[in-house]
């Protein structure tokens, strides 16, 4: 769980978080077409930075642009509404979270007013993450729209209901989380984080046009090269998953989620995480908290 930090930067001011609310006939709430993106801060060289701030700013920029959205700031403006919450919530660690939606109060499907608002917030973690291994569940009949109903690069509020829908149903089943399939049936992502197997040293990830192009997902197959592992990013069959050595799940507030179990049955590994899993979180660690000077541009310091 995340609890939003007292100032959010609102439209180029900051402002206190509990005073920005959203119309009720919003096309927002109504429709579901906020656009965000979620980005992270850590602990790093004596101070506090952004980790691939820039990333989640120009992915942010796409979804709105698919979405048509207006965005009335540019990527530099963006990144620095993010420094300037950070550095107000004076923590050591969280999440930033950037939002954009139509300001007019009423639902019509397509907006007569083109008005947008955006927010820029930082979110504190109440518990922080742990590579505890998780319980996957998979459905048949569970799967991401297809990208000819929704592009999987718009980060966009609507995206997420049948995801969060599969979600409910893999609880219900007694696991945490859900991976989705493609139209083909396939691997695609969970809700909101990609999917990641490990066969005979080879790390495995479905290719982009599918899912959402993850940052984390970005970081990982970079950090991979690094090491000398060897990476494919091809179709991955449900085979495949559940019979993988290990697998795991990235996203930015995990960010590294070891799988325990699909649908009931323990991977390859006898306990996840298994080692590449914990090599590469390792590595992913060291970066996020400026430890690791090949990645070093990935971070934007926050001045305090
Ligand atoms: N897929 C979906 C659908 C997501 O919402 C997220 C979270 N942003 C991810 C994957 C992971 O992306 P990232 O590593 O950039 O957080």
């Amino acid at each position: 769980m995340a609890i939003t930090a007292p100032l959010l930067w609102f439209d180029g001011t900051l402002v206190e978080s509990r005073m920005a609310t959203i119309p009720l006939m919003g096309h927002a709430p109504q429709r579901g077409s906020l656009v965000f993106d979620v980005g992270s801060f850590h602990r790093a060289r004596g101070g506090v930075a952004l980790f691939r701030a820039r990333e989640h700013v120009a992915r942010f920029v796409r979804s709105a642009r698919i979405v048509g959205l207006a965005l009335p700031f540019d990527e530099d403006a963006l990144v620095r509404a993010a420094v300037d919450v950070v550095a107000a919530c004076k923590r050591d660690d969280g999440l930033v979270r950037w939002s954009v939606y139509f300001a007019a109060n009423e639902p019509d499907l397509l907006p007569r007013d083109g008005t947008t608002h955006v927010a820029v917030a930082a979110q504190l973690l109440e518990d922080p993450p742990r590579m505890k291994p998780i319980r996957i569940a998979v459905f048949d009949d569970a799967r991401k729209a297809s990208p000819s109903a929704l592009s999987p690069e718009a980060k966009v509020a609507a995206a997420y209901l049948g995801p969060m829908l599969a979600r409910r149903r893999a609880v219900a089943a007694g696991a945490d989380d859900v991976v989705l399939l493609d139209d083909d049936g396939n691997i695609a992502e969970a809700p909101i984080a990609n999917v990641f197997a490990v066969t005979n040293g080879t790390l495995r990830t479905p290719p982009l046009g599918r899912v959402l192009p993850g940052i984390t997902r970005d970081a990982v197959l970079a950090l991979a090269l690094a090491e000398g592992i060897p990476v494919r990013e091809e179709p991955l069959t449900r085979d495949a998953f559940v019979t993988a050595d290990e697998a795991f799940l990235t996203s930015t507030s995990l960010p590294i989620a070891p799988i325990g179990t699909i649908d009931g049955r323990a991977l390859g590994t006898a306990e996840a995480p298994g080692p590449m899993t914990s090599r590469l979180a390792a590595r992913l660690a060291a970066a996020q908290h400026g430890e690791d000077d090949a990645f070093a541009a990935w971070l934007t310091p926050v001045a305090r």
